[in-house]
């Protein structure tokens, strides 16, 4: 089945006419890019040398420096050298503790970078990244791109994923598609080709850790699960070298200055360390040698922590770690023999190392580029992510209805049918939410829009259909319909920052640790709306028909309104509040059936019910 259609029909390619496309790995630490060149895969070369651009941008008032050039001005300009800047993508200033860098105050949340060029945003930053990477691809290539493959984390959330799309428009390329790094570097081993079944690709990077858990099936690829630690990485290997060295040194203070320098000494004794045995440490103006095993000891706790989350992400997609048939490393990290050694033991197997971890997820988007702008019209390569956490709306009584459970594979589309809570309620509000609790204020607020023009109708006789549609890149859109006049309303949702995977991980932890008492919270204030909705069609009737009952009859069933009006303000329990529910609906039981008998004869006398209600209610 052709999901991805490439070409219109009858269109096809001279090979003069081949298209040029790059896929690009915009990293935290490294970027870089790579195309498809005589139908191989080839990285272009960094200006400066090597394929690596690292992921830094100088501001300073003498001009704008990326790469290496950028990360030279770290020791003068700190303020001014921007790196780690994919972290904050698509964020706001509250969803960033510590950047280590002034921020502007700008207004609508969005976090900026206060350097002596003015207010630099995240994108603004990426998009320079981009650029250079762009201006690279057109003079290796000799020609103008026809689109770029960007890769970015699975567990990226739409404003990321919107705000990495707005770094690329700024840098004036054209995205064919957001594509997942597991994803681009499964791709890139040819397992997409290859037998069926379950890939776990482990990417240990400069800062991060993901590990995502795919399915190939017929073709195609599923992302599973995907998890990780937005705080682990190769940083925190050099991190504990200098701590090690601190008090192998018997140091008491160290400078902020002295720190960092200790660090760049950190990491390039840890890098020779995966090649060699033993490697001398010239730091904090001292010299130490440091061994493999030395290094491994420092190191493990760290290695175990990923460990962790692979067990995790395994549990989240239902696999056990023997049903794992190929495991892929990516990341500069990866090169540490002991993350190697501890992942084959995790996993049971040797995992695909063949590829250069640090190029492997650029390569695979080069292939997906290639595709994508028509190069291969034949071939049909679909890829498919998940959504991180469940996608629903806001119900009465303040709870969330699931439309989209956490972990579906994307595109994907749903619907359900809604209705009315009042009579003749013609307008109906659509809160979006994101999250796993059972009460809308526990969730993340996405977006809110209305539903106008319904006709009035008596309530729950509306019949209005949600729809629910995340795209191919992880863009959500909301639409609702009232069926019976057509009457609809959309919002596609960019919320104005996203979530970090932390942030998802701390959200899906509270959704465990809290299901009892959301459960309770659940049947609660179901009862308290089924309990109004009881009070609100007695009162209704009351007006209709209060000559049925007599004197005594109507003030015993008004004081029995009244206290169940003060039970569902003031009651806790739900078992007891849906006793005193059912109680008042026997207590009535005796009324509805001599409206019932009054509706028959009215209608069997030929009076009108509306003369007959008009009349009543001006007597009572
Ligand atoms: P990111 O995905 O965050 O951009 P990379 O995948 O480029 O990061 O990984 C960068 C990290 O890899 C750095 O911490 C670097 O020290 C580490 N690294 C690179 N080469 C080696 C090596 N030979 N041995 C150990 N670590 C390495
Ligand atoms: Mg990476």
């Amino acid at each position: 089945m052709a999901l991805l259609k490439i070409l219109e029909p009858g269109q096809t390619i001279a090979p003069q006419q081949r298209r040029i496309a790059l896929g690009i790995d915009l990293g935290t630490t490294n970027s870089l890019a790579a195309t498809v060149r005589d139908g191989r895969a080839e990285v272009l070369q960094a200006p400066e040398g090597g394929v690596l651009l690292p992921s830094a941008v100088y501001y300073g008032a003498d001009g704008l420096l990326t790469g290496r050039q950028a990360l030279a001005r770290l020791g003068d300009s700190p303020q001014n050298t921007l790196q780690s800047f994919k972290r904050m993508m698509g964020r706001g200033r509250e969803d960033v503790a510590h950047s280590g860098y002034r921020l502007a105050k700008s207004e609508g949340g969005m976090l900026r970078f206060d350097t002596a060029a003015g207010e630099i945003s995240p994108v603004q930053a990426s998009a320079e990244i981009l650029k250079a990477l762009a201006a690279q691809g057109v003079e290796t290539l000799g020609a103008e791109l026809d689109g770029v493959v960007i890769t970015v984390p699975a567990y990226f959330d739409d404003a990321q994923r919107q705000a990495t799309k707005d770094a690329a428009t700024l840098a004036g390329l054209k995205v064919l598609r957001l594509l997942n790094e597991p994803t681009a570097a499964a791709v890139a081993y040819g397992l997409d080709s290859g037998q069926e079944g379950v890939v776990a690709v482990y990417d240990l990077g400069g800062g991060t850790f993901d590990i995502s858990i795919l399915r190939l099936h017929r073709g195609v690829f599923e992302v599973m699960a995907s998890g990780g630690d937005s705080a682990l990485g190769g940083d925190d290997l050099d991190r504990a070298i200098v701590d090690w060295s601190v008090s192998e040194l018997g140091l008491d203070e160290v400078s902020d200055t002295q720190y960092l320098l200790a660090l760049a000494a950190a990491r390039r004794v840890k890098e020779s360390l995966s090649e060699q045995h033993q490697a001398g440490l010239e730091i904090f103006g001292q010299a130490l040698s440091l061994s493999r095993e030395q290094l491994e000891k420092l190191i493990q706790p760290l290695v175990k922590r990923s460990l962790r989350s692979c067990r995790r992400a395994l549990r989240d997609a239902g696999v056990s770690s023997a049903q794992v048939e190929q495991v892929v490393l990516v990341g500069g990290s990866t090169r540490v023999p002991l993350v190697r050694a501890a992942v084959a033991e995790f996993f049971g197997r040797e995992p695909l190392f063949s590829i250069d971890p640090d190029t492997v997820v650029a390569v695979g988007a080069a292939i997906q580029a290639d595709v994508l702008v028509g190069n291969k019209p034949d071939q049909e390569l679909l890829l498919l992510d998940v959504i991180p956490l469940s996608l629903g709306l806001e119900t009465m009584g303040g709870l969330v209805e699931r439309i989209i459970s956490r972990n579906t594979t994307i595109p994907v589309a749903k619907s359900q049918e809604f209705t009315t809570y009042q009579d003749g309620q013609t307008a109906m509000a659509i809160h979006v939410l994101q999250g796993e609790r059972e009460l809308s204020a526990d969730c993340r607020s996405l977006a809110r829009f209305e539903l106008r023009g319904i006709p009035p109708m008596v309530a729950g006789a509306a019949r209005i259909q949600v729809t629910f549609q995340v795209d191919a890149d992880g863009l959500l859109g909301v639409t609702a319909r009232e069926q019976a006049t057509g009457v609809q309303s959309s919002i596609t949702i960019k919320p104005s920052y996203g979530l970090a995977e932390d942030e998802i991980a701390s959200m899906l932890k509270a959704s465990w640790e809290h299901a009892g008492k959301d459960l309770q919270a659940r049947q609660l204030a179901e009862q308290r709306v089924s309990g109004q909705q009881l009070l609100q069609s007695l009162q209704n009737a009351i007006g209709a028909d209060a000559g049925l009952l007599n004197a005594d009859e109507l003030q015993k069933l008004q004081a029995a309104m009244a206290e169940l009006g003060n039970l569902l303000n003031v009651c806790e329990d739900s078992a007891a509040l849906k006793g005193a529910i059912e109680a008042l609906g026997r207590h009535s039981e005796a009324f509805a059936a001599r409206r019932m008998d009054a509706t028959i004869s009215r209608a069997l006398t030929g009076v009108s019910i509306d003369e007959l209600d008009a009349g009543k209610v001006g007597e009572s």
